[in-house]
């Protein structure tokens, strides 16, 4: 029997790159090799022998290219993608969500391997909807539902640096296309709809500096007992979906490769769509489910404008609702995880986490 194709993951150590290490080397019999910077998130799974995991930064591209060459399949996790950073750092954003990765994709062209690369929802930028000042009940979905293949991608003026991150993405996916079109790359595209679960982001002053995303945001107003943010009010909506549902999706894609290849494929949870102040309100729900000694606690939730929180040049994403049927018809992938059992099993683990620095901050 031919032996499966061997898988390198740049960026195993992540977030996402720890729950899809996890997923294979659990569930397949495929050999891995796991590229990253750091490896405390996939400690557990260091001693795996279908394990090969070499610590070093991905954009180290000769040293890279060796491992590139022994792989038939290539997973490209590698980002810059918290919003806090895209008007602050817009120059280190967009050589390491475009210049460096540009240089695996010439790799992988010239070596023939399949590039699975991680894009983002982001790069839809705003909805049309947005600009026909219709309420988000009286849109068309003609006007918001986002479709890998015909959604216009909106992005707002070069001097909202905030889509410097989305108009970095979006070139590199015009870059795979025009490889796929002249050079014949195998490539597959994921666009990510705000994935959540265990080991995302860090809590600032913990284990990391600066503004993490939402969930994280609010996870540490949560446990350190500071007010909650809702930026510009908290009116803008986002589909919240389960890391574990997400693996799917790269699963599926490996069980399917000729319908994989050549496609941008939406990974996004329609079910789960949520604006961020009930968000905010739902995760304070669920605190004091989950922590029945927080239960008489007030938790404070304030209005904040975007440039007291981000600073200029930041404008937001409206809406992102994924069509998700070409990834069903292609693929077979369906998401199972609704926003409850999400955020429950995401705030448990920060939760388990944190919660013991968090008592003695107070305690200090
Ligand atoms: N946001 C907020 N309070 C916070 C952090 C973020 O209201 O403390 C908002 C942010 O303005 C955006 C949404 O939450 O509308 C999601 O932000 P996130 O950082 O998760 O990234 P994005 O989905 O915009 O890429």
């Amino acid at each position: 029997m031919p032996a499966s194709p061997k898988i390198l993951i740049l960026g195993a150590g992540g977030f996402i790159g720890s729950h899809l290490l996890e997923r294979i080397l659990t569930t397949t019999d495929r050999q891995v090799i796991g590229i990253d910077i750091q490896s405390s998130k996939i400690e557990h799974l260091l001693d795996s022998e279908r394990l090969t995991f070499a610590q070093l930064n991905v954009h180290d591209t000769r040293a890279v290219t060796e491992y590139i060459e022994q792989a038939d399949i290539v997973i490209s996790l590698v980002a810059l993608c918290n919003p806090a950073l895209y008007n602050t750092i817009p120059l280190d954003v967009i050589d390491i969500n475009f210049n460096r990765p540009y240089e695996l994709v010439k790799v992988c062209a010239r070596m023939g391997k399949w590039l699975i690369h991680f894009s983002t929802s982001e790069i839809y930028g705003r909805t049309i909807a947005s600009y026909t000042g219709l309420s988000y009940e009286e849109q068309e979905p003609k006007n918001y539902l986002l479709n890998e293949d015909e959604t216009p991608l909106v992005l707002g003026p070069i001097s909202n640096q905030r889509w410097s991150y989305a108009c970095a993405k979006q070139l590199l996916e015009r870059v795979l296309y025009a490889f796929a079109f002249e050079k014949g790359l195998q490539y597959s595209v994921i666009r990510p709809f705000n994935f959540i679960g265990p080991r995302m982001d860090f809590i600032p002053g913990v284990d990391g500096e600066g503004t993490p995303r939402v969930l994280a945001c609010f996870m540490e107003a949560l446990l350190f007992h500071k007010p909650i943010r809702l930026v510009d009010g908290g009116l803008n909506r986002r589909v919240f979906t389960y890391i574990d549902d997400a693996v799917d999706a790269l699963m599926c894609m490996l069980r399917h490769p000729d319908q994989a290849k050549g496609h941008a494929f939406n990974v996004g949870n329609v079910a789960n769509e949520i604006s961020i102040a009930d968000l905010a309100r739902k995760m304070v729900a669920t605190y004091k489910d989950l922590r029945p000694e927080f239960s008489e606690c007030d938790f404070e939730i304030n209005v904040v404008s975007g440039k007291a929180f981000y600073g200029e040049g930041y404008e937001d994403s409206d809406r992102r609702v994924p069509d998700i049927a070409k990834a069903r018809e292609l693929i077979g992938w369906e998401p199972k995880t609704g926003l409850d059992r999400a955020l429950r099993n995401t705030m448990r683990a920060y939760i388990e986490q944190y919660a013991s620095a968090a008592a003695c901050r107070k305690a200090c």
